[in-house]
């Protein structure tokens, strides 16, 4: 989905029913009311989402009602499926258009705010726009400055292929990294750590080879690390 990394976590959290609705609350007895506050239905993540008075005109309103076949899907997490096959950018306002309903709800309850339709359905245009200017700058950028000229090959069978560094872009602070993949290329363990230090280039790339190989051996590689480090090194 191209959104903002916010919404796709909104997203993750509908679809692992871990979005703070009331009735998710009234489970673990965090609230004593499980009801929505518009309607007094229970609040379940369909509700809130799709299912009252204003945001089923907002849905209308918005050309995106094919993303919001909920009853149909059965879960969320079908729901977010069989989004597949629909358009990119129908399904992405689609996507906003839910993250915007799920912040109104917040306003209204934290702030006692409420934001009238056609201004939530501007404020969701005008983040589809935003979208598309936000993944140029990080998708350029990226472009900008490639890692290697190279591109990746998978290692021969049996040996794992660690690839590594060290971070040294801001004072004061090392960055490390590490990716450990085998020969079909799968990933059998990935860090990052980033700790206080003032170590010149040298002390850094060392401690990410040893990062890495504690790592391995943690996770069980070690004959295959050490039988192989001492050629790397
Ligand atoms: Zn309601």
């Amino acid at each position: 989905m191209e959104v903002f990394p916010k919404a796709r976590q909104f997203m993750l959290r509908v679809c692992t029913s871990t979005l703070p609705v009331r009735r998710m609350l009234h489970f673990r007895h965090m609230v004593d009311d499980d009801t929505c506050l518009w309607c007094n239905r229970v609040e379940t993540v369909g509700h809130a989402l799709f299912d009252y008075e204003r945001v089923r005109d907002l849905w209308a309103d918005s050309g995106c009602e094919a993303t919001c076949r909920w009853e149909e899907a059965g879960s969320m997490c079908d729901l977010v499926e069989s989004w597949g096959s629909l358009n990119a950018k129908l399904l992405q306002k689609g996507v906003l258009l839910a993250w915007g309903i799920w912040q109104e709800r917040n306003q209204k309850i934290f702030e006692g705010k409420t934001t009238p339709n056609d201004e939530l359905l501007n404020r969701v245009v005008r983040w589809t726009e935003g979208v598309g200017s936000y993944s140029r700058r990080i998708y350029t950028s990226a472009k900008r400055v490639p890692a290697s000229g190279k591109s990746w090959k998978s290692p021969p069978e049996g040996i794992v292929k660690l690839n590594m560094d060290a971070s040294l872009a801001k004072e004061g602070w090392v960055g490390l990294g590490v990716i450990a993949r085998d020969a079909a290329g799968r990933v059998l363990y990935a860090a990052t750590r980033r700790m206080r230090a003032h170590w010149p280039s040298e002390i850094a790339e060392a401690q990410v080879i040893d990062m890495a190989l504690k790592i391995g051996k943690q996770r069980g590689l070690g004959d295959v690390l050490s039988n192989r480090i001492a050629k790397c090194l």
